[in-house]
């Protein structure tokens, strides 16, 4: 009887008619996928992405070289020099993230008193060598500068739960 069944299931392609309603059926509905990179998904205000040095509204940095986030750092990948300007205020000479290293932790932003250090919302950075990864002070001042507007509204949501 199965023998019978198979063969009249074969013969009538039910197989291929079942996957095609199938097809057909969820060529209708919402999609679920996203045509990445033209369209992307939601982040979240707490999204760890790629690492930025914020400056004042007037420019200023706002890093005071106090090495709190290079202390903090599980991974050991900040490196932070610092040296007193002729203005008495403390800044860095050196700030590097190895971002190799790095594991997405979040510390070293939550440990800088002054929000100066912050993981942006950015997440296309990937590179084709490891020395694009070494980020000095004047690489992550820069994302500072690109994302700024991005990051001041992610700090402000998440403001309320800090
Ligand atoms: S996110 Fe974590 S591992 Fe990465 S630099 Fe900051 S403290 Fe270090
Ligand atoms: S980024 Fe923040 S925690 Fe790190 S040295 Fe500068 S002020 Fe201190």
């Amino acid at each position: 009887m199965s023998f019978i069944y198979r063969g009249i299931r074969t013969f009538l392609l039910a197989e291929l008619v079942s996957g095609l309603s199938l097809t057909l059926r969820y060529m209708f509905r919402p999609k679920v996928t996203l045509n990445y990179p033209y369209e992307k998904g939601y982040l979240s205000p707490r999204f760890r992405g790629e690492h930025a040095l914020r400056r004042y509204a007037n420019g200023e940095e706002r890093c005071i070289s106090c090495k709190l986030c290079e202390a903090i750092c599980p991974a050991q990948a900040i490196t932070i020099e610092g040296d007193v300007r002729s203005d008495g205020s403390r800044r860095t000479t050196r700030y590097d993230i190895d971002m190799t290293k790095c594991i997405y932790c979040g510390f070293c932003e939550e440990a800088c008193p002054v929000d100066a250090i912050v993981e942006g919302p950015n997440f296309e950075y990937s590179t084709e060598t490891r020395e694009e990864l070494m980020y000095d002070k004047t690489k992550l001042l820069a994302n500072g500068e690109r994302w700024e507007t991005e990051i001041a509204e992610r700090l402000s949501a998440d403001a309320p739960y800090r």
